[in-house]
C-alpha cells in the first residue's frame, strides 16, 4: 500500500465546506508521466511505485491510507455572471502534505468522477486538456511563475463523450491552496459570515501566517492576496501568457496560476489576443487580464467586508483603500519586469529612466503592427550588441517591415549608453529572463494529436523535456523555438471540459 502522509485540515473546517466523495474507479489506468522531482520536493518520494500502483493511486482507483477525499464547495463569477453553486464537479482533494521546507501542499485529482457538484457533467477529463495542463503548468514553474504543479497524468482506458468520443485521463495537481476567490463568495452569498471567517482564518494560518498577528488580519490578508495577484499577472503579461478563463472560481487565494483550460502563450504579439473558444466577447483577452484581476479582487473584498470592520460603511472604505494601490502595484511589477526584459536598469538618471515606459510601449506597438513573435523578439533582443547592428538580422526578420524595428532599436541603443554593464553582462541578464522556449500552442497540439490519434506519447515527453530548461538554448531543439507555420496555427483553444 502506498503511503502518503496526508493531513486533512480542510475536513476539520466543517461539512459546509465540502462533500466527502471517493473517486470513481476507472477501467484500465496507465501512467503517462509521474513527476519524480515534485514528489521528492513534497517528501513523498521515493514512492515504492510499481507502474501499476502509481497508476492505481493517481487515477483514484486506490485511495491512499490516511486520505479523506472530498469535493470542495465554491461559487464563482463566470464571464461576469454569478453562479452560487459550482464546486469541484470533477475534482477531488485527497489531502495536504507538508514538504521538507515546512510548507503545506494540497494534492488534488482532476477527472476523477462525478461529485455532488457535477450538475450535468460526467466528472471526467479528456486526455488533451490533461496533457495541456501538465505541459503548461510545469513550463510555468520552470519559467519562474507561481503555479499549481502536475504530479501525475494517467490514462483511464475509458472514453469520454465530448463533441466526439475522446480518450479519458486524470491529472493530479498540487497547489499551495485550492481555495479560490469563489470559495469566499460561496459563503458570502449565503450570508454565512461565520464560515467566511473560518475560511479566512484557515487561509491565513495556511498561506499568510505573517498577517496573523496584525491589528486587522483580514485587511492584511486582502492586501497580501492583491499584491500576489498583481505580481502574478505582471509575469503572465511579460511572457505573453493568456489564462483564458479568469472567472473568480479560477483565481487562487495563494496567488498561483490555477485551472489551466483554454490557456495559451501568444506567438505574434497582439494586445487583444483571445484564444478561448468560449470567450466570445474577449473579456479575458491578453490586455484585459490586469483589469480583470482587480475585478476579481473586488469580489473577494466584498466577501470579506463583514470581517473588515463592525461598521459596514467603515468596512467598505477599508476594502476600497486596500485595493487602491493594486493598479500602481501591477504597473510597477510590469515595468520592473519589462525593463529587465529589455536590459534596462533602474539606477540611471531619473530623466532617462522616465523614458523607459514609453520606449517599451513603443516596441510593443511596433511588434503588434508588424506581427512580430513575442518570445523570439525578446530572445533575439537579448543577443544584440550595444554599439553594433551586426547581430540584428534575426530580430529584424520578425517584423513585417524591418525598418520599424530599426527605428526603435536606434532609440534603444541610445538608452543603453546610460547603462554601465558590458554587452556580455547585459546579455546574460536578459537571457535569464527572456525564454528561448515556451509551450507553443501548435506544439502542444502536436503532442495531443500524437497521443490521441496514435497512442504515441513521445512527442509529449520530448516537448516536456525541452520546457524543463526554457532559458537555455538546447542543441538540436531549434524547431521548438519557432512560431507555427501558417498551416500549424492554432487560433482557438477549448475549455477543458
Ligand atoms: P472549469 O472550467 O474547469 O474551471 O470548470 C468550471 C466548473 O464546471 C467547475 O465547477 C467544474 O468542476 C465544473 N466542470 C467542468 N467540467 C466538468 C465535467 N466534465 N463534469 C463535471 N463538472 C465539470
Ligand atoms: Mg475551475
Amino acid at each position: 500500500m502506498i503511503q502518503i502522509p496526508f493531513e486533512n485540515r480542510y475536513v476539520a473546517l466543517g461539512e459546509q465546506f465540502y462533500v466527502k466523495t471517493r473517486p470513481t474507479p476507472v477501467a484500465e489506468p496507465a501512467m503517462i508521466r509521474f513527476n519524480d522531482d515534485l514528489a521528492a520536493s513534497l517528501g513523498i518520494s521515493p514512492i515504492p511505485l510499481s507502474p501499476d500502483t502509481g497508476a492505481a493511486v493517481f487515477s483514484g482507483n486506490v485511495v491512499p491510507e490516511g486520505a479523506e477525499p472530498l469535493a470542495m464547495a465554491y461559487s464563482g463569477h463566470q464571464f461576469g455572471h454569478f453562479n452560487p453553486y459550482l464546486g469541484d464537479g470533477r475534482a477531488i482533494l485527497l489531502g495536504e502534505v507538508q514538504g521538507p521546507g515546512g510548507d503545506y501542499f494540497d494534492v488534488h485529482l482532476k477527472g476523477s468522477g462525478r461529485t455532488a457538484f457535477s450538475r450535468n457533467g460526467d466528472g471526467r477529463a479528456a486526455l488533451g486538456p490533461v496533457l495541456r495542463e501538465y505541459l503548461v503548468s510545469e513550463a510555468m514553474e520552470k519559467l519562474g511563475v507561481p503555479t499549481t504543479r502536475a504530479l501525475a497524468a494517467v490514462t483511464t482506458g475509458e472514453e469520454v463523450a465530448r463533441d466526439r468520443y475522446l480518450p479519458g485521463a486524470v491529472i493530479t495537481r498540487v497547489a499551495r491552496s485550492f481555495v479560490r476567490v469563489g470559495t469566499f463568495q460561496y459563503f458570502s452569498a449565503r450570508d454565512d459570515v461565520e464560515s467566511v471567517k473560518k475560511l479566512a482564518d484557515h487561509v491565513i494560518q495556511r498561506n499568510y501566517p505573517e498577517v496573523a498577528d496584525a491589528e486587522n488580519p483580514y485587511m492584511e490578508l486582502l492586501k497580501a492576496v492583491a499584491d500576489k495577484q498583481a505580481s502574478l499577472i505582471a509575469q503572465w503579461m511579460q511572457l505573453g501568457f493568456i489564462h483564458g478563463v479568469m472567472n473568480t472560481d479560477n483565481m487562487s487565494i495563494a496567488g498561483e496560476t490555477i485551472d489551466y483550460g483554454p490557456c495559451a502563450f501568444m506567438d505574434d504579439y497582439d494586445h487583444k489576443r483571445v484564444f478561448s473558444s468560449i470567450d466570445q466577447g474577449g473579456r479575458y483577452a491578453y490586455n484585459n487580464q490586469p483589469g480583470i484581476g482587480l475585478w476579481n479582487l473586488t469580489r473577494l473584498a466584498e466577501s470579506l467586508v463583514p470581517l473588515l470592520a463592525d461598521d459596514g460603511k467603515a468596512a467598505v472604505e477599508i476594502a476600497q483603500e486596500v485595493l487602491k494601490p493594486y493598479v500602481a502595484s501591477y504597473q510597477n511589477a510590469w515595468l520592473t519586469g519589462m525593463r529587465e526584459k529589455c536590459g534596462l536598469s533602474e539606477n540611471v538618471d531619473t530623466a532617462v529612466s522616465e523614458e523607459d515606459k514609453p520606449l517599451i510601449e513603443d516596441l510593443l506597438n511596433r511588434m503588434a503592427d508588424n506581427s512580430a513573435d513575442f518570445t523570439l523578439t525578446f530572445h533575439y533582443l537579448s543577443q544584440l550588441d550595444a554599439q553594433s547592428s551586426a547581430r540584428d538580422d534575426e530580430i529584424r526578420r520578425l517584423f513585417d517591415n524591418p525598418q520599424e524595428f530599426d527605428d526603435w532599436v536606434a532609440a534603444w541603443r541610445q538608452r543603453l549608453n546610460f547603462e554601465p554593464q558590458s554587452d556580455a553582462e547585459r546579455q546574460a541578464q536578459m537571457n535569464a529572463v527572456n525564454p528561448v522556449y515556451i509551450p507553443r500552442n501548435h506544439q502542444i497540439e502536436a503532442a495531443i494529436r500524437a497521443a490521441e490519434d496514435h497512442n504515441d506519447f513521445s512527442v509529449f515527453h520530448e516537448l516536456h523535456e525541452v520546457l524543463q530548461n526554457p532559458f537555455v538554448e538546447q542543441e538540436g531543439k531549434d524547431r521548438y523555438k519557432l512560431p507555427p507555420e501558417p498551416e500549424e496555427v492554432v487560433s482557438q483553444t477549448f475549455c477543458g471540459t
